[in-house]
């Protein structure tokens, strides 16, 4: 398991912290004078599980997730069954413990967690979002005229690793064509895959954003027929919204079919056909684009400020607690002087329900870990 780093727009829930009451037993010079203790009025079954959402961070990253999570950790389990190294357990594990970290230098404040980087983990899947939306809508930006070009294959009852093995080839085929070359400069593309209810098919298809001259409906039609020979079924678009569009095709590279609603069979099948398969590329102008965040190696340069927990738990009680939070979710650094060495420390030695301290290599911002199926 590795570390994963969040900034506060990777986590745009937070707006919904909302205004917390509770506040823990601590020593008294690091609360507020008038703060109180009015935890046992907010004791309601409806309070205590709101506070929950928030104050432990696993709660408060499945929050929109939760059936997809048991959904994809079933199919991790039948292929991992009880191995306690398998991927079930990853899933298990990710997100489960949390530190706001400041940079030394900067004061940059960040969400530091273990993520399991699983490619079908629904909350690592959020993140993935982000930062894909992040450099595609600069790609896009920087586009006189960027386009979304859609590719689909004829529905067929063919085993599904074969339809995907077909898309790909054919969309390969496309770029060589010398038609598409001549006026496409680059693009990006992103697969997805839906399973239609109505004939029960695979629907396997591609998203991409292009850039360059104007190609015709009619020609691409044509040459997207000639290649497949069994579908004309394309779509082309000119954008107008340009962040909308880079959010709408990001949250397919992050989660390339919507499984809630599909059995355990069809969950399955989905996910080892797409084993070892790019969900997102690039190619020509675009070749460049990042889709995974540089590895940073400064691991001295982040310090511990203290656990998820403890923050939330003191942001209306404590100042300093309140500040770090106020920070990250600005986006904002963190004054040197509110950053004291014995804050955390004390803090957490105070509290009830300690997390344990990552070791140090934990701290090490690699947001991913493992890329291989990103
Ligand atoms: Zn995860």
């Amino acid at each position: 398991m590795t570390t994963f780093v969040e900034t506060q727009n990777l986590s745009p829930h937070i707006a919904d912290l909302g205004t917390g009451q509770d506040c823990p037993a601590l020593p008294g010079s690091f609360i507020k004078e008038n703060a109180g203790n009015p935890v046992s009025n907010l004791d309601t079954k409806a309070t205590t599980a709101t506070r929950h959402d928030l104050v432990d961070y696993r709660a408060y990253s499945e929050q929109g997730c939760t059936e997809e999570i048991a959904k994809i950790r079933e199919v991790y389990h039948s292929f991992d069954g009880e191995d306690p190294k398998g991927k079930a357990v990853k899933l298990d594990g990710c997100r489960r413990f949390a530190w706001f970290a400041r940079h030394r230098d900067t004061g940059d404040i960040r969400v530091l967690s273990r993520s399991c980087h699983l490619r079908w983990c629904p909350m690592c899947a959020k993140a993935k979002q982000a930062y894909i939306t992040k450099s595609t809508s600069e790609w896009i930006a920087s586009s006189a005229y960027p386009k979304l070009l859609t590719l689909t294959i004829l529905h067929t009852d063919q085993p599904l690793r074969e339809q995907i093995n077909n898309l790909y080839n054919y969309f390969r085929r496309l770029r060589q064509r010398k038609k598409f070359r001549d006026r496409v400069t680059g693009g990006i593309w992103f697969f997805q895959i839906k399973l239609s209810r109505r004939d029960g098919l695979w629907h396997p298809h591609l998203h991409c954003l292009i850039s360059g001259l104007t190609v015709s409906h009619s020609v691409l039609k044509r040459l997207w027929q000639d290649i497949t020979y069994t579908s004309e079924i394309v779509d082309v678009r000119s954008i107008t919204d340009k962040e909308n569009a880079a959010r709408h095709v990001a949250r397919y590279a992050a989660r390339p079919a919507e499984v809630v609603n599909m059995s355990l069979p069809e969950r399955i099948e989905l996910v080892e056909a797409m084993h070892g398969r790019r969900l997102v590329g690039s190619w020509g102008d675009a070749k460049n684009i990042s889709f995974r965040p540089p590895v940073e190696s400064g691991k001295d340069e982040w310090r511990n400020l203290g656990s998820w927990r403890m923050i939330i738990e003191l942001k209306d009680c404590d100042d300093i607690a309140a500040a770090i939070l106020n920070a990250w979710k600005k986006g904002e650094p963190l004054e040197p002087h509110l950053a004291a060495d014995c804050f955390c420390d004390i803090f957490d030695d105070a509290h009830g329900k300690l997390q344990p301290r990552p070791p140090p290599q934990d701290f090490l911002p690699n947001f991913y870990g493992d890329h291989t199926n990103v």
